[in-house]
Order: C-alpha cells, then sequence, then structure tokens
C-alpha cells in the first residue's frame, strides 16, 4: 500500500492506494496559512498517517509515501513552489522523521499524468499525454514506459509561444499557450468579447459581467449566442495550435485533456478539437492515427500518481 499526497492550491489531500491504484481512502484539510517548513511537513505527515490508518494500514508498513509538489522538484527535495513559500526544502527528509518510510517527490502535473497512466485513460500506453486546463496549463508525459520527469521541470507546455508578440505571460515572454487556453486566458477573452459585443449572452450568463469564469463561454454558446459560439471557436484553434504540437513532437498513443476546462461539453470542445488535430497533425498526414480524449480521475489523478510513482522513475 501507498499514500499519495497532493498539495493543491487550496487543500492538502492524503489517499491510500492499493496496488491495483484503487483509492481506499482519503483525507483532507485546507491548505491554510504557511506556517514555515516544518509545521508544513508535520500536517502532511499526519494526514498521510491518518489516511493509512482510515484503510487499516499501520502506517510504518507503507510502502512508500509519493508527494505531488506545485513546482520543481527532486526527488527528495522541493528546488521551489509557485504557490507557497518555499525554496531547497529537503522535505522528503523532513517527512522521513515522522514517518519511518521512504519518500518521493514528483511535480503535481507530472503526478496527474502518472495517475492517468495507470488507472484512467492513460491505461494500455507506452506512450501518453496530460494536459490540464486551469488557471495555467500544465501538462505530464509518459515516454516509454518511463515519466519525462527533469527534476520535475519537464512538461511545462504552457510557456511554448503559440501567437510571438501576443498576450504578455507570468514567465516573462509573451504570446505563451496559457495566456490564450488556460482558463485564465479564457476569462479574459470573454471579457474582451463581452466588451464588444453589450448584447450578448455573456452578460446574462455572468451576473452582467461581474462572475465570469471558464464556464461562461460554453454556457451562453449552449444557448445560441452567437459571440460565445465564435469565442469557443476561437478558443478551440488556440487549444489546437498547442495540443498539435505536442502531438508532433511527441507521438503520443493518447493525448488527455483535464483540468477545469477539460469538463466542457463534447461538441463545444472535443469535437472541433479532433477535428483540426486530425487534420493538422503530421501523424494523420503519414496515414497514422492521434487520440485526443478527456481525462478521467479529475481532482484525484494527482493523488493517485504521487502514490503509484515509483513504477515510472
Ligand atoms: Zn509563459
Amino acid at each position: 500500500m501507498y499514500i499519495g499526497l497532493d498539495v493543491g492550491g487550496t487543500n492538502l489531500r492524503a489517499g491510500l492506494v492499493d496496488e491495483a491504484g484503487r483509492l481506499l481512502a482519503v483525507r483532507k484539510i485546507p491548505l491554510g496559512e504557511f506556517q514555515g517548513v516544518e509545521p508544513f511537513a508535520k500536517t502532511l505527515a499526519s494526514l498521510a498517517a491518518q489516511a493509512a490508518r482510515d484503510g487499516g494500514i499501520s502506517p510504518g508498513n507503507l510502502a512508500y509515501v509519493g508527494v505531488g509538489i506545485p513546482g520543481a522538484t527532486t526527488k527528495e527535495e522541493i528546488l521551489y513552489t509557485c504557490n507557497i513559500p518555499m525554496k531547497n526544502v529537503p522535505l522528503a527528509r523532513l517527512l522521513q522523521s515522522y514517518l519511518d518510510v521512504p519518500v518521493l517527490l514528483e511535480n503535481d502535473a507530472n503526478c496527474a499524468a502518472v495517475g492517468e497512466y495507470f488507472c484512467g485513460v492513460g491505461q494500455g500506453t507506452k506512450n501518453f499525454a496530460l494536459v490540464t486546463l486551469g488557471t495555467g496549463i500544465g501538462g505530464g508525459f509518459i515516454l516509454n514506459e518511463k515519466l519525462y520527469s527533469a527534476g520535475g521541470m519537464a512538461g511545462e507546455v504552457g510557456h511554448m509561444v503559440v501567437e510571438k508578440g501576443g498576450a504578455p505571460c507570468t514567465c516573462g515572454r509573451r504570446g505563451c499557450w496559457e495566456t490564450y487556453a488556460s482558463a485564465t486566458g479564457l476569462i479574459r477573452m470573454t471579457r474582451e468579447a463581452m466588451e464588444r459585443d453589450k448584447s450578448s449572452r455573456l452578460w446574462e450568463e455572468s451576473d452582467g459581467g461581474t462572475a465570469v469564469t471558464g464556464r461562461t463561454v460554453f454556457a451562453a454558446a449552449l444557448r445560441g449566442d452567437k459571440t460565445a459560439k465564435a469565442l469557443c471557436e476561437t478558443y478551440v484553434s488556440y487549444l489546437a495550435a498547442g495540443v498539435v504540437n505536442l502531438l508532433n513532437i511527441f507521438q503520443p498513443e493518447v493525448l488527455a485533456i483535464g483540468g477545469g476546462i477539460g469538463e466542457a461539453e463534447e461538441e463545444l470542445l472535443f469535437a472541433p478539437l479532433r477535428e483540426i488535430a486530425n487534420r493538422e497533425s503530421y501523424a494523420t498526414r503519414c496515414g497514422g492515427k492521434v487520440s485526443v480524449v478527456r481525462a478521467k480521475l479529475g481532482g484525484d489523478a494527482g493523488m493517485i500518481g504521487a502514490a503509484l510513482l515509483e513504477r515510472v522513475i
């Protein structure tokens, strides 16, 4: 049995996972205010121990604990995190002072890819990619049945430029994929479309513009709004630009799309995305096939993947 720990933007979660990748028990607490590295490690350790005991396992009998971190890591150390102020933290050693079992660290998007690879839509493949569309865009790649990690730094697909000189990105470049195809990018483009069309249903779907979310454009498009439908097409064209780049570079047997936007309607997101991928990807031009599918495990992917990490490193 393994524990997968997921350090998210709002919650810390621990899941007890068996050999088959089944989630047997889950514990979660709010991330709360960061009190320092030691209390953080203590909280994670006690969460892991609670999840183990919930599933009837003594924490000392766990094979190991895997931890998904929103940032760059080695197997033992956090190099830096995006949302929590941690730099060069020996988290594996700190956790082991509370839990006497091996600890493995990895980037959270990479963990999510591992979860989908073993227990979701990546099952049975040798080469698999997961793209998550949230606040930013995350990516994870299983190549020849191993996680391509590069110290948790690999798979930063959100920062490939799809529009040279385009919208400014938090990374300092312009026109990064995530400035268009993340939920944040879609919300910005939705607001811009609303300013151009004051009669659009987008206003009604967002309480007069006060509650624009990544869902707003899809909701208005479903009700037939022309501006929303046009924006959906624009959005999918940006999404497809990056997806086809990734298909061409890695030729995964399956590329899965997850995250909040990955829950959008088949006819508004996946059908037009597949159409472009089939038309533009190098593989289909050469008589091959591409498979772009919706991810399956939702928010559990990272926790399950963290628990199964040892199999792909
Ligand atoms: Zn960027």
